[in-house]
């Protein structure tokens, strides 16, 4: 069966200007887009809103994380409760990026309660797990990665796997110019994909889409978009910049 091509922008808390995001979003309306890959851009929080009203070409909107209390006496939180994010049309949250499991501590239990939580929302989520270079170098990826998925197993039930893709990025190639080869991508997208089957069902596991994201560049987006098991990219640095283009329609 196939499985549609995905791509996402990850802006984390850039662009900066207005202006930036002005031209970007130019970009990216007037391109020719394949219209067979569905394309999402998560931008910082104060531009979701507004980016969902002018982007075009079928590009939806994401928020890059939401917290996992229904409502409530929360001052100044901007991650934006999920009910929220679903009332103002935001289909997609990235949940579980690295950074925020480093940065803010987000343990593998928070990022499962949080996708529940999105998931009774209705909105879909962009889960992200993969081991860092430490752990890949002692052999650990597949573990690694098995507890962070099986944290979210265990909370949602076969039938809500069919609103998550599953982001593959490994912490050593975030940001970092360092992509992983083809074979180190297929494997450990292969392994998710097992995993998927033995935890969850073989039809899960073969709906999944799983897609791949540490330093995907126009330069290196079409070897890997030819893998059997990946179906897609999460793109940080690459989608602040036209090469973005080449990413979407790299499945073209
Ligand atoms: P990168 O980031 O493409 O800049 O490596 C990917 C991500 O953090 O999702």
């Amino acid at each position: 069966m196939s499985r549609q091509f995905f791509v996402g922008g990850n802006w984390k808390m850039n662009p900066v200007s207005r202006e930036e995001k002005k031209a970007l979003v130019n970009t990216l309306n007037s391109a020719d887009l394949d219209p067979a890959t569905e394309v999402v851009i998560a931008p910082p929080s104060l531009y979701i809103l507004p980016l969902k009203d002018t982007l075009k070409n079928n590009i939806q909107v994401s928020a890059q994380n939401c917290y996992e209390k229904p409502k409530g006496a929360f001052t100044g939180e901007i991650r934006r409760v999920a009910p929220q994010l679903a009332d103002a049309g935001i289909p997609y949250v990235i949940l579980g990026h690295s950074e925020r499991r480093k940065e803010f501590k987000e343990s593998d239990e928070l990022v499962a309660g949080k996708t529940k939580a999105a998931l009774e929302s209705k909105l879909k989520v962009i889960l992200c797990v993969g081991e860092d270079k430490d752990q890949r170098e002692a052999g650990e990826t597949a573990a690694v990665v098995n507890r962070q998925l099986q944290a979210v197993v265990n909370v949602l039930t076969p039938g809500d796997w069919s609103q998550i893709v599953i982001a593959y990025e490994p912490v050593w190639a975030i940001g970092t110019g360092i992509v992983a080869t083809p074979e180190q991508a297929q494997e450990a997208h292969a392994d998710i994909r097992a995993f998927l089957k033995r935890q969850v069902s073989p039809e899960v596991a073969e709906k999944t889409r799983i897609i791949y994201g540490g330093s995907v560049s126009a330069n290196n987006c079409n070897n890997l978009a030819t893998l059997p098991d990946v179906d897609g990219f999460l793109v940080g640095g690459a989608s602040l910049t036209a090469q973005f283009v080449d990413i979407i329609n790299s499945k073209r």
